[in-house]
């Protein structure tokens, strides 16, 4: 049992070694129905011998995984998938119940997790090396592709079932073993997912989990034994895991914030550009990396926009997700994950106003005593120098800077510390390649809202959004999680015997 049941409130246990174990942690932490505010799990707070104990039993694993062939390393993902298809529901569940996602955002959020997996069936095929007979006279030469070692992720709260997705499947496939630390904010879908791959036949150690925030993620980046680390999460942390993994020997790829700019030209189709917008902003409450948080309409696309976009969004609905057992009652939003978290994100509305921002429409008076909501807001005429439009804020609220040109749009992009995504509204070909070739972002959308890339491609963020050189996903993720070795052949020919190869058990004359 991943989770302890203890006066109604569950203890999440660590996966170690195929089974679950209690953590050495003496502090917990609170597991919220951000729905509600009430507490349903303690996670521990764990540090070093937790870590340590995770990584000897993945490294005795690593010793057996890695001369698994790779084709039945992919066969363990094909069965992973189908356990992920017949639990979806339940997870999709799960999300909302720790998260506060509406049921039709966490089953998207699933469908995205399965698809890292399905990529991962066919892992193989990129494992393959390349050679060259006579790259000198005589000489042949290959490059094959091994696996690292111990690998470790840590992941952030806003996606408990696609992040720690995103990971492990495709390490555990090129031949790693590995430790997880999901977000402990949201540690109970990593719980229930990481069983589901236990049962798919995983081998004991080929997958450990283990729970904390700073102490735990300082003993994963500290521990000799582990080759390499993902990480997903905030700029300031993704910096910091970089620069203290790379410091200690180990590979690192670490994805941060963003501040997602979405252009909207004049010729754009105004209807589906105001629903795109709506969905980017406010989808998910805001708490995405790949959110459209600044909107910046150029020339006459402002006065359009904004009259539809204000009134769409004054009738968004937000409310309980926990209570829709189907996804056919889910209000338009949910809440936010913490009371710290949306007391931070009030905080930063209420200095956009004061820095002159105009509140068109306004979610501070949708908080509530209980559970965490926070309303869709809009902050029109803003200014680049607002701290509304440089920080992430993570919430659902979108920052409008009115341009005139698009050079103006494409300057405040090159002024962004970040460089997640950016996205493009018009029906003109040459403004969007214009855009598309000159904006500081590295996933880009033409008129697609959230263009987050599914994963058989990388997760491209530039500046401030990576910290690495392979980004997760695709092609780039198996490149992360593999090391080559290159090997130069060259066979004499026999000189004592002409026409005869020689070998050990071949002496010339013997035939
Ligand atoms: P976070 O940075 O607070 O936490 C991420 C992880 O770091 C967690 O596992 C947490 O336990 C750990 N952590 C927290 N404080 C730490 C510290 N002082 N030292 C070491 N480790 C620490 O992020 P979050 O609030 O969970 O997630 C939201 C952030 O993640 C946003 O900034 C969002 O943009 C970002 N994010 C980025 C991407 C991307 O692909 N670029 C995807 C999802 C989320």
């Amino acid at each position: 049992m991943a989770v302890k049941q203890s006066n109604a409130v569950e203890t999440c246990k660590l996966l170690i070694d195929g089974t679950w174990h209690e953590s050495e942690a003496t502090e917990y932490g609170d597991v919220f129905n951000p729905s509600t505010g009430e507490v349903i799990a303690k996670v521990p707070m764990g540090g070093d011998s937790d870590v340590d104990k995770a990584v000897q039993s993945a490294h005795k694993a690593f010793l057996e995984w890695r001369e698994v062939p790779a084709v039945e390393r992919a066969r363990l993902m094909f069965r992973f998938k189908n356990l992920l298809d017949s639990n979806f529901e339940e997870i999709a569940r799960l999300v909302t119940r720790e998260h506060g996602k509406t049921l039709p955002e966490a089953r998207a959020s699933v469908q995205r997790a399965i698809e890292v997996v399905e990529f991962s069936c066919g892992i193989p095929s990129l494992l393959t090396g390349e050679s060259i007979e006579n790259i000198a006279r005589n000489v042949d030469c290959e490059t094959v592709r091994h696996p690292l070692g111990v690998c470790a992720g840590i992941a952030p709260f806003n996606f408990p079932a696609m992040v720690p997705l995103w990971m492990y499947p495709v390490a555990i496939t090129c031949g790693n073993t590995f430790v997880l630390k999901p977000s402990e904010k949201v540690p109970l879908t990593s719980l229930f997912i990481a069983e589901l791959l236990v049962q798919a036949g995983a081998p004991k150690g080929v997958l450990n989990v283990v729970h904390g925030g700073k102490d735990c993620v300082n003993a994963l980046l500290n521990h000799p034994q582990i080759k390499a680390i993902s990480f997903v999460g905030s700029t300031n942390i993704a910096k910091y895991v970089y620069e203290t993994g790379t410091r200690n020997g180990k590979r690192v790829q670490a994805a941060g914030g963003a501040k997602n700019h979405i252009i909207i030209m004049p010729d754009a189709d105004m209807d589906s550009t105001v629903q795109a917008l709506q969905a980017s902003a406010f989808g998910c409450a805001g708490e995405r990396c790949m959110a459209g948080s600044l909107a910046i309409p150029v020339g006459d696309a402002a006065e359009r926009l904004m009259p539809q976009l204000i009134e769409a969004t004054a009738k968004m609905s937000v409310g309980r997700t926990d209570l829709d057992a189907d996804g056919k009652n889910a209000p338009d939003m949910g809440p936010l994950i913490t009371k710290e978290h949306l007391d931070r994100v009030k905080g930063l509305v209420d200095k956009g106003v004061k820095e002159g921002a105009e509140a068109v429409v306004d979610g501070r008076a949708a908080m509530e005593k209980d559970g965490f909501f926070f309303g869709p807001t809009i902050l029109d005429k803003a200014s680049p120098s607002m701290t509304v439009v440089r920080e992430e804020i993570f919430g659902p609220v979108l920052s409008v800077v009115r341009t005139a040109s698009i050079e103006e749009a494409i300057k405040i992009g090159e002024d962004c510390p970040y460089g997640n995504g950016a996205v493009i509204y018009t029906n003109s070909g040459a403004a969007a390649r214009e855009f598309k070739h000159r904006f500081n972002a590295g996933m880009i959308g033409i008129n697609v809202g959230v263009p987050a890339p599914m994963a058989w491609f990388p997760f491209t963020g530039w500046n401030n959004s990576f910290f690495g050189d392979l980004h997760i996903q695709g092609k780039e993720g198996v490149q992360f999680y593999t090391q080559q070795k290159m090997t130069m052949t060259r066979w004499f020919k026999p000189t004592s015997d002409s026409g005869k190869f020689h070998d050990p058990i071949w002496k010339p004359g013997s035939n």
